[in-house]
């Protein structure tokens, strides 16, 4: 290879190759044709997915029904008969709603335990998501599997259910009832779960399991589907994110395992009116369906009773093949590249070709580009951050143009890293500088090794690199093209976690990106080392990395399909009379601004009892609004009385307008036992104290508008402290508001209680007669009677 063609024949094989790797990771290619009815048909599934998400079909909602209905047909269609499941439950952190469960079986010839198909149906409250990734796509995928599965008469052993589970969106309520509540649910052996938190995307498989992974690895491989993509790497960060999906309940709370398959790219979609047909990837779909073929096909005929394990293994996929092995290799791989490691350089430096002057320097470099790439793109993104205040908007932490910025910083840092690297122009120099990072992806394993093993593969990169460095010193030459293969395994294992990483967990970890970029560019040294003129290659590196820059900020405002999420309410104080319009949104906009004006007040005072959102989202502006008639719900004390040292009530909230929402609150001092919301205790509940988590006592999704009723004992020292919030989910429809419409690059705010009508009201126990009818009736002094009359007064 001539010299000077090196950087751009090095640069195309390393495109060339990364471009190979995305490529063979998912399906790339959606057939529009109709596929024979024995095959897997993305089209026919996309069907489904549009009939599905044609609406918003969250709990309690019109659609939601009409959704279910629509299921049930469809399975009937292939045969199958159905079962509804439906029940109330009171999920760990406080979530009651009534679920309406849609199962089937498929019998087998000889099972040993059941696999279970499993997805949900319920799109995401208060945001108008269509729900067509989350979960529609679920539900195709595992409709047009069985469709296909049934029609080819495949022959199996193990019964099959498919459960169509309902309430996920709200507390997993759906799983629960089955988990808890089925016979079924005991002769589970499997769980195939199809979830997405996006739009888009190579589907992962993320594995619950209850101790070891080592069979279900084992198992996963054997079934081979066509497009594995998943390490254990993820796994163990999924297992450190609240990111609790209905298979989370199947293992704490039936010790059942499972397998879930989710896409999670273009998360701004997620829970929001994007998350339609129109934003669902096709090849996504497709993914999702080459998982589920061959899994049902063997899962359906192997042993399911054999799958719990004690040991752990290690795993990842490459393009061509899905590579495993026991959590108990990965410290000896670390200490073998310890002494290939220390071997290496003790020759090299006999044989003096290595030098410790210039080893040091290598030090020195390599520090310098980590350093100086990790803090450009911390300081960067947080600039940006000001430059585009908007970006806050979107909650989920990936903007519409994060892909930009993921490619802008990725280029920086290689950029940088040529730049540091300018003045190695000898092959010598080149190889005594690859020490650095050699020594330091060492150190990073051997941390690896003690503190998160599901990343053990890292080490297999560090070996081929330590090939490198071997060839060299033994033969005192580099081999360029020698160097380039062995740099493969570092582009399959490393480079998609660049990418990875801000996709998965925010652009708030831009930092980590290209940190490891600077990592992966040490492991390839000999390469980027070799080329001429490294000022020249780190400006057209500086260029493209602008390029990203000015693409991002192209993109940087908003459009429709790429819509900025804002928020209503109308709060109406029962107690006060007095109404309020509310947000959570800190930048607003012509729509949000026609309510709240141009100078809202602090909302902080509304936040008193702070409502659950998955990013902890308060309101932040408030004014004042007219009252309007909206018929406040009715409260009464079913009982109040007195036994021991416990005050027993039974509260019965009735509605007095269509509601979709109560929210319960309680002063933090008062201690709650034996609480029943509409007749369920708390799933994880042992004994009779209730846990919760700051004020809130219970949030109650409303079905069919039936009223909450609650049942509990307090001490009779606490003092009765309760607050009523009541929502119903149609501001924007009601035509006492008459709301103007949402221009068309807007869209309602996920993840926070949106666009309702909300009654605030103290709950208040009932004057003293019921009371001091209870108290005559145990034959107390009037005495007693008075104390307790006093301590009610107090409460008011
Ligand atoms: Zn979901």
């Amino acid at each position: 290879m001539k010299n000077r063609f090196t950087a751009i024949l090095s640069l195309l094989f390393i495109a060339g190759i990364l471009g190979l790797i995305y490529l063979l990771m998912m399906p790339q290619w959606v057939s529009t044709d109709d596929a024979l009815l024995s095959e897997y048909s993305t089209k026919r599934a996309l069907e489904k997915v549009k009939v599905i998400s044609e609406n918003p079909h969250f709990v309690g909602s019109g659609n939601h029904k009409m959704v279910g209905e629509y299921l049930v047909k469809e399975l009937q269609k292939m045969g199958l008969e159905t079962q509804i499941q439906e029940g109330t439950t009171l999920s760990d952190w406080g979530n009651l709603t009534k679920s309406k469960n849609i199962l089937a079986r498929i019998k087998g010839s000889n099972s040993s335990k059941a696999l279970l198909l499993l997805s949900h149906y319920d799109s995401a409250p208060h945001s108008y998501s269509h729900g067509a990734s989350d979960d529609a796509s679920g539900i195709a995928t595992i409709l047009e599997g069985v469709r296909a599965f049934l029609e080819n008469k495949t022959p199996h052993k193990n019964d099959i259910i498919i459960l169509f589970s309902d309430a996920e969106e709200l507390g997993l309520n759906g799983a629960a009832l089955f988990v808890t509540q089925s016979n079924w649910a005991k002769e589970v052996g499997l769980v195939l779960n199809f979830e997405a938190r996006g739009s888009a995307g190579p589907s992962y498989m993320l594995m619950e399991v209850n101790k070891g992974n080592a069979n279900m690895v084992k198992e996963f491989t054997a079934a081979n589907p066509s497009y594995p993509v998943s390490n254990s790497l993820m796994y163990s960060i999924y297992k450190m994110l609240p990111n609790d999906t209905d298979l989370t309940v199947f293992r704490e709370q039936g010790k059942i395992q499972g397998f879930n398959f989710a896409f999670i790219d273009n998360h701004f979609n997620y829970h929001t009116a994007q998350d339609d047909i129109a934003h669902l990837s096709p090849k996504t779909m497709a993914h999702q369906g080459t998982y589920l073929v061959p899994l049902l096909n063997y899962f359906s005929n192997s042993d399911l009773s054999s799958l719990q394990s004690g040991d752990d293994y290690v795993y990842f996929n490459t393009p061509f093949n899905f590579v495993s092995y026991p959590f108990s290799w990965v410290f000896p791989m670390v200490m073998i590249a310890v002494f290939l490691f220390l071997f290496l350089v003790f020759i090299g430096l006999g044989k003096r070709v290595l030098v410790f002057s210039e080893i040091g320097k290598g030090f020195l470099i390599f520090l310098g580009a980590l350093l100086v790439s990790g803090i450009t793109a911390f300081f960067g993104w947080k600039l940006l951050l000001k430059i585009y205040p908007q970006y806050n908007d979107i909650l989920q932490g990936f903007t519409y143009n994060g892909h930009d910025y993921i490619g802008a910083f990725v280029f920086l840092s290689l950029a940088i890293s040529l730049l540091f690297y300018s003045n190695s122009n000898s092959e010598n120099k080149t190889e005594n500088y690859s020490v650095a990072p050699l020594f330091i992806w060492i150190l990073i394993n051997f941390a690896i090794a003690f503190y998160l093993p599901g990343a053990g593969f890292f080490i297999i990169p560090l070996f081929f690199s330590l090939f490198m460095l071997a060839y060299f010193v033994t033969t005192q030459k580099t081999n360029p093209i020698l160097n380039l293969i062995l740099s493969i395994p570092s582009l399959i294992i490393l480079v998609p976690f660049i990418i990875m990483f801000p996709i998965g967990l925010g652009l708030k970890i831009l930092t980590g990106s290209a940190v490891l970029t600077v990592l992966v560019f040490g492991l390839l040294l000999p390469t980027f080392g070799s080329f001429p003129r490294k000022g020249f290659w780190a400006l057209v590196l500086f260029l493209i990395s602008i390029g990203f820059f000015i693409k991002a900020s192209f993109n940087s405002g908003y459009a429709i399909g790429m819509a900025k999420p804002n928020s209503l309410l109308y709060v109406y104080n029962a107690d006060s009379k007095k109404a309020v319009w509310t947000t959570y949104d800190i930048n607003l906009d012509p729509w949000t601004k026609l309510y709240l004006g141009e100078n809202p007040k602090d909302a902080s005072e509304l936040n008193q009892n702070p409502l659950f959102s998955k990013y902890k989202s308060g309101f932040t502006y408030s004014v004042e609004a007219n009252v309007i008639d909206l018929g406040e719900p009715t409260i009464s004390f079913l009982k109040d009385s007195i036994a021991g040292s416990q005050h027993y009530y039974k509260i019965k909230i009735k509605p007095n307008r269509q509601v979709n929402r109560y929210d319960v609150f309680a002063n933090e001092n008062m201690t709650f036992y034996n609480l029943k919301a509409n007749g369920a205790t708390a799933l994880d509940q042992k004994g009779s104290l209730y846990e919760r988590k700051g004020k809130k006592l219970v949030s109650y999704y409303v079905v069919d508008n039936e009223p909450l009723e609650l049942q509990f004992s307090i001490p009779i020292t606490d003092v009765f402290d309760m607050d009523l919030m009541e929502s119903s989910f149609d501001l924007v429809s009601n035509p006492k508001f008459r709301i103007a419409k949402r221009l068309p690059w807007m869209m309602p705010m996920p993840f926070v209680l949106n666009d309702a009508v909300v009654i605030q009201k103290r709950i208040v126990p009932s004057n003293g007669i019921r009371k001091t009818e209870n108290l005559k009736s145990r034959n107390l002094t009037p005495k007693d009677s008075l104390t307790v009359n006093i301590d009610t007064l107090i409460t008011k």
